[in-house]
């Protein structure tokens, strides 16, 4: 037996992991059993590359609660560790064995989760003591077993162990024994290890027989270890993307559209994106995303690293690029995150263009419920708002849903006002206004459907952005002039007759060329009074011309 001191200036650094590492105790599960899906999967390399050509057998990771003995403890059958990997990964902490092992199999281990080395020490902060017994795969390793008690002195010996692995052994403390709770310890693994791609198995299956829950023989896998959007998007379906939609919120309704993101250059991201149907508009919930680092739960308030009005959207979104334990204000300003936050926007828009463009009935039949979120989107970030100008439609009160530049030319031949702007009419509300929208609609104009939460701030946003449309909410005002309007309008003379109209005027005219302008203004049904106009410039020129002889 050895006994030693922890690497490092580590007598300071125990009391910082305690209280200040992570704020959120119940982390050091998702810790720990990371590591030991690490540990599986540092095999699964092994045994690929033929470093390790024993038996692999089925690499499992199983929890453990024992409330008698206090301890709750975490198994695996994966590399283990010799003494002197003991000495070095975990004696010398804030080293990490992760960062090493990732240098050296850089191409084909990129699902290691470990970055920071302090990972393993987090369990110290629901625990008095810490044992860890391990036996690596090498041929000939001894079993060993490690022993600390949250201070900088440890015990490390040679133990029995049968089998290649690593149980990680927590004496829960009298304070935080709740750990030791069934329910509490299905709930942590349930949030955190959902989607980890090795097997984590807590207890047997239960089922209902007389009258109570009952265990059966088989293990209880918490896990789904090839979750849709690790999985490419060819090889899914609708329904497996509506499956796993299902499986991440149980109670939702099936959402609209899905997006899978799928980036290796210049970061990884992986994911898929949903939006939601919402039923109810006081429904609408924010941060559903799911934030993932390798399949690892990290966080389901996803603010300043998917655009604001993204946060409306529900899915997962996971990258390994996205350093996890830091704080909200450090991760806003990194360099990476805002890098992702604007490929995700452009990645949304682009799914979005392509469902219009390729299944522009399907989109048009989840508009209004797809509308909110577009809307958001185009009021409060402006490259998305440059993107989506092409896929946002109206919708006029007979249930048309029209693009921008459709509506526009629908409408611009018979609804421009004196200034010449294009006049967009609307209406809030059908039963309403009823007896406004036939109206208006009796003159040949066209009216809109804007009932929407965000429809008014939107049609600021429209009239800022385009000078020359104007919208206007039908009511008896607007009948008014817009039939005043109307009798400004259309010359009720043909081409040819204005033409012999005009030689009829211009022949009584004085002679000199171009010096009036024979005009018809557009007066409404019968009467097109005839303007003639002495051209300024020319006048001008003349009067030049008879200063200087
Ligand atoms: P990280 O995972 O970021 O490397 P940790 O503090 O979580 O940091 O773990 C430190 C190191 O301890 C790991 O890199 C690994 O080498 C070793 N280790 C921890 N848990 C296990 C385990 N269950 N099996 C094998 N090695 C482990
Ligand atoms: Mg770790």
């Amino acid at each position: 037996m050895s006994t030693g001191k922890i690497g490092v200036s580590t007598g300071n650094l125990f009391p910082i992991i305690k209280k200040f590492l992570y704020s959120d105790h119940e982390i050091f599960l998702r810790e720990i059993v990371s590591n030991a899906v690490d540990a599986s999967q540092k095999m699964k390399v092994l045994a690929s590359n033929g470093e390790f050509k024993g038996e692999l057998g089925e690499l499992k990771v199983r929890v453990k609660a024992d409330k008698a003995a206090g301890t709750l403890t975490v198994s695996d059958n994966g590399i283990g560790m010799t003494q002197e990997e003991v000495e070095k990964y975990i004696n010398q902490i804030a080293f990490s064995g992760a960062e090493e092992f990732m240098n050296k199999y850089k191409d084909n281990a990129a699902a290691i989760i470990g970055h920071f080395g302090l990972g393993f020490y987090s369990s110290f902060m629901v625990s008095d003591r810490v044992e860890i017994v391990t036996k690596s795969y090498k041929e000939g390793a001894k079993a060993v077993k490690w022993s600390c008690e949250g201070n900088p002195e440890y015990t490390l010996e040679e133990t029995e162990k049968a089998e290649r692995g690593t149980d990680i052994i927590m004496h829960i403390s009298e304070e935080e024994k709740d750990f030791l709770e069934d329910a509490k310890v299905n709930e942590l693994l349930t949030k955190y290890c959902k989607f980890l791609p090795i097997e984590i198995i807590f207890g047997k299956k239960k089922e209902w027989k007389d009258g109570e829950y009952k265990d059966t023989t088989e293990d209880n896998v918490i896990n789904d270890t090839n979750p849709a959007w690790t999985r490419k998007p060819a090889d899914l379906t609708e329904e497996d993307y509506g499956k796993f939609y299902h499986e991440l919120y149980p109670m939702a309704q099936d959402p609209l559209f899905h997006i899978h993101l799928n980036v290796d250059y210049p970061f990884n991201l992986t994911g898929i994106l949903y939006f939601p149907k919402i039923d109810n508009k006081f429904e609408i919930q924010k941060n559903k995303i799911q934030l993932y680092s390798n399949q690892v739960y990290v966080t389901d308030s996803v603010e300043g690293i998917v655009p604001e009005y993204l946060t409306l959207l529900h899915g997962v979104i996971d990258s390994p690029d996205i350093p996890l334990n830091v704080s909200r204000s450090y991760l806003q300003s990194d360099r990476n995150v805002k890098k992702i936050s604007s490929h995700i926007t452009k990645k949304v828009a682009d799914s979005l263009s392509d469902i219009f463009t390729n299944k522009r009935e399907d989109y048009e039949k989840k508009w209004d419920d797809l509308k909110i979120f577009i809307q958001y989107g185009m009021l409060t970030d402006e490259k998305f708002a440059e993107r989506a100008k092409t896929i946002f439609l109206f919708k006029n009160t007979e249930g048309k849903y029209f693009t921008y530049e459709e509506y526009e030319n629908l409408i611009k031949a018979n609804q421009t006002d004196k200034d010449n702007k294009v006049v967009f009419l609307y209406a809030t509300d059908v039963k309403e206004q009823y007896t406004y929208i036939e109206t208006v609609k009796g003159k040949g104009y066209d009216v809109l459907l804007m009932d929407g939460q965000l429809d008014t701030h939107f049609i600021n946003h429209l009239e800022q952005k385009n000078s020359d449309h104007r919208f206007v909410r039908v009511d008896s005002d607007v009948i008014d002039k817009l039939i005043s309007k109307e009798e400004t309008k259309e010359v009720s003379l043909s081409h040819e007759e204005q033409e012999e109209l005009r030689a009829v005027f211009t022949s009584q005219l004085p002679k000199e060329e171009g010096m009036f302008m024979v005009n018809f203004e557009a007066m409404g049904e019968n009467a097109d009074p005839v303007i003639v106009t002495r051209s300024e410039f020319m006048r001008r020129m003349k009067e030049m011309a008879a200063m200087n002889p």
